[in-house]
């Protein structure tokens, strides 16, 4: 494997340990190392594209899929309220790891969070 692989292909190659929720052929799913909110899960890509742009269709489809699958999932497991889905897409948007990542983060009745601030931090 490169040097310049993205943390998130390292997860994905298990050649660093994260808590992996999901997984199918082209998607991983597991918690976030620094959650905003107990459960805070990321979707990725298995094949690292940085921006959502450049995936291709049906690479987009399957991450999509699986927010669809797990948003519902991760709202019950966290017991919370709702769930802030969201991408910071480009590094003036917040996007510190250039391999796409979709967050989930459990929401709270009076949480405090606004819609974009849950997913910035
Ligand atoms: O959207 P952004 O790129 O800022 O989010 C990166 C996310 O990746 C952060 O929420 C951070 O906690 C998470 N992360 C992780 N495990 C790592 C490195 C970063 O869960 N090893």
């Amino acid at each position: 494997m490169s040097d310049d692989e993205t943390i998130f292909e390292k997860i994905v190659a298990r050649e660093i340990p994260a808590r992996i929720v999901y997984e199918t052929d082209s998607v991983l799913a597991f918690l976030d190392a620094n959650p905003l909110a107990p459960g805070h899960t990321l979707v990725v890509p298995k094949e690292a594209y940085e921006r959502v742009g450049e995936m291709p269709d049906d690479v987009a489809s399957e991450v999509f899929a699986a927010v669809h699958e797990l948003t519902p999932k991760v709202e019950d497991a966290a017991d919370a309220d709702a769930v802030t889905v969201g991408v910071n897409d480009g590094e003036a948007a917040g996007q510190e790891v250039p391999h796409v990542h979709v967050h989930l983060v459990p929401r709270f009745d009076g949480d405090g969070g606004g819609p974009i601030h849950a997913v910035t931090g």
